[in-house]
């Protein structure tokens, strides 16, 4: 197959101030793939995705967007694509799901694109469709969530970068959060790399997962194959519900 390789990491080392939050790390993430980032607190997981967008400070390595060496920084990084949705559902409470929408394209400027975008959106969120004009404390997390997901769309990302998205959900709905997150990879085509806890469901919808601790990644490989794999069994599954 000839895909290109989207997004890449290569011997990439953070350090902020003393701590060295990633060592050396390979990643790689192809057009359309869904992949995991999986491993205990303090591994660098989050720090991966904010390497990614600009947000930590690079030591050593080098960061590929379209097979390209660049130099990440926020904004360019939405321009060239990548969408950033960080932890904890941050909507704005006070603000109505449609503003949260139009927030989410705030470097387009026709109106009528930011229109568009947000009646294709909704298709995918028909929960949201109804709310467009509440505000969005009244959501419940689980729709909080989708709000958050909906509004990374709100760029038109070739990659959507999620951290955590199922935390302090409870099951049936984290379970909802992943159905959505498959159905936003193939209705369109979107590149996920997310990282997350819930293992089972997480290495379900994933093509491919990387384990990390302290800083390197320690195993990587086809989900599902990790889920026969006896020390993903024992250290996560042994765990983690
Ligand atoms: P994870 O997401 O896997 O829990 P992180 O990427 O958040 O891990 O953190 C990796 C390591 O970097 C941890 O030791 C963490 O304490 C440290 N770290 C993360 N962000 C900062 C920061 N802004 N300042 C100092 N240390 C940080
Ligand atoms: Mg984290």
């Amino acid at each position: 197959m000839n895909q290109e390789i989207l997004l890449q990491l290569k011997n990439i080392s953070v350090q902020y101030g003393g701590v060295k939050a990633l060592d050396g790390v390979d990643v790689a993430l192809d057009e359309g793939e869904i992949v995991a980032l999986m491993g205990p607190n303090g591994a660098g997981k989050s720090t991966i995705l904010k390497t990614i967008f600009g947000l930590a400070p690079i030591r050593t390595g080098q960061l590929l967007w379209r097979e390209q060496a660049i130099l990440p920084v926020p904004h360019q990084m939405v321009r060239r694509g990548a969408a950033f949705v960080p932890q904890g559902r941050r909507v704005f409470r006070n603000l109505t799901v449609k503003e949260n929408l139009e927030i989410g394209a705030f470097a387009v400027k026709d109106k009528k694109i930011i229109k568009q975008r947000i009646e294709r959106i909704l298709e995918l969120f028909p929960d949201l469709k109804k709310k467009l004009e509440l505000k969005s404390r009244a959501l419940s997390g689980g729709q909080q969530q989708m709000l958050a997901f909906a509004r990374g769309l709100m760029t038109d990302p070739k990659v959507l970068l999620l951290d955590e998205p199922s935390l302090g959900l409870s099951p049936k709905i984290v379970k909802e959060v992943f159905v959505k997150i498959k159905e936003i990879n193939t209705q369109r085509r979107t590149a996920i790399l997310v990282v997350e806890h819930n293992i089972k469901s997480l290495l379900e919808v994933a093509d491919r997962t990387y384990v990390l601790d302290k800083g390197k990644i320690v195993t990587e490989g086809d989900s599902r194959q990790l889920l026969k794999n006896d020390i993903i069994k024992k250290v996560f599954l042994g765990k983690l519900k």
